[in-house]
């Protein structure tokens, strides 16, 4: 067992039956989303589930204060799109304020950050992650069916002004924006940001046909390479999604995360917790306990810390393995908002 003393208590650190230990919750905020991005959802929505079945903001407080109490300091917001949750600027900053959380970072559209930003930057949230799909009005309306684009540009450059680390995702597709990932490399030049390439998966909701990627990482640093041949790798963090590099003499950085092709596992150190509270493993399993009806049964602290062990001591060891031990290939039709992406 392994325990570390903070100035708290000694904590009983969480990990995996392959040793990895978990640091780093991902918690899915809501389902709902003011965008209908092609690859996320289908273009009528989902069938949303009722505000009932969704955590409420006291469940995901007690949560996350239960995993911080085994080591998980960091917490990223996401949906859905988190800022179409009411009152949404509360939840995140009681997050922050509990014991043993360090970070607490966002995943947005964008659609909505502007009027929010004075307040995450006065709370302390250094941390946004920003989707973006490219750099072009018609082509993003045809992504995401909405006419946002100029309110997402204009948070990318609040962001870009207020100091706060940002990150743009980019999900790469072969149909839809295979011309802006130069364009989307070549804003970190002028910029001092990371944009990451993502592989695009077959959480769509059922929305489209998902065919096998045309594009995956190890395509797309060479494809960025045909302009930027002196484009050069960098160290990445242990637990890194990303393998990072950048242009020659970029104030930024690039990304390509393989989410699909799953190289990344080994060192994975997340936990999801799903609007409805189910937990998942891995991104790819179709969610292996529901806390929300153990809570509502009147689980204790403690029983709920053992649950979270017992589901960790039974991890698959990649996103492969996860996929295979479903017994249908349904969460291939799950949407990336009620996962939590
Ligand atoms: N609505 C917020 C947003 O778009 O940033 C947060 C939730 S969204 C589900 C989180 C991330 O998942 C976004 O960067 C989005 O591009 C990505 N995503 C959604 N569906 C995906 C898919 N099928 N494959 C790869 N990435 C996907
Ligand atoms: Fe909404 Fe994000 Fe999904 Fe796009 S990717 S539909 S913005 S939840």
């Amino acid at each position: 067992m392994d325990f570390v003393k903070t100035s708290r208590t000694k904590i009983h650190l969480l990990y995996d039956n392959h040793g990895r230990q978990l640091r780093y919750l991902r918690l899915g905020v809501t389902e709902r989303c003011n965008l209908r991005c092609f690859y996320c959802m289908p273009e009528e929505g989902l069938n949303f589930s009722h505000k009932s079945q969704i955590l409420s903001f006291e469940e995901m407080k007690r949560l996350t204060s239960i995993l911080a109490k085994m080591g998980i300091n960091k917490v990223r917001i996401t949906g859905g799109e988190p800022f179409v949750r009411k009152n949404i600027m509360d939840l995140i900053e009681d997050l922050t304020h509990i014991e043993g959380i360090d970070s607490v970072n966002i995943t947005t559209n964008g659609t909505n950050l502007i009027e929010h930003l004075p307040r995450l930057k006065a709370i302390g949230i250094d941390a946004i992650n920003l989707s973006l799909d490219c750099l072009d009005k018609d082509r993003f309306f045809k992504i995401t069916r909405r006419d946002e684009y100029d309110q997402v540009i204009a948070s990318f450059h609040a962001l870009m002004e207020s100091g706060i680390s940002t990150k743009v995702n980019m999900v790469v597709m072969q149909e839809h924006n295979i011309d802006d990932i130069i364009p989307m490399s070549e804003l970190t030049l002028t910029h001092n940001v990371s944009v990451r390439f993502i592989e695009e998966m077959p959480f769509n909701g059922g929305g489209k046909l998902f065919t096998p990627i045309k594009w995956n990482a190890k395509q797309i640093i060479e494809h960025v390479k045909t302009k930027y041949p002196a484009t050069v790798r960098l160290n990445d963090h242990e637990s890194s999604t990303s393998h990072n590099y950048q242009l020659p003499d970029a104030k930024g950085s690039i990304g390509v995360i393989p989410a699909y092709t799953r190289t990344i596992c080994t060192a994975c150190d997340r936990i999801r917790l799903t609007p409805k509270g189910e937990l998942k493993t891995c991104l790819y399993d179709s969610g292996v306990f529901s806390f929300r009806d153990f809570i509502r049964k009147g689980a204790t602290d403690l029983e709920i810390e053992d649950q979270f062990r017992k589901l960790f001591s039974n991890r698959a060891k990649d996103g492969f393995e996860a996929q295979q031990r479903e017994k249908t290939n349904s969460n291939s039709f799950e949407s990336m908002a009620t996962i939590g992406g």
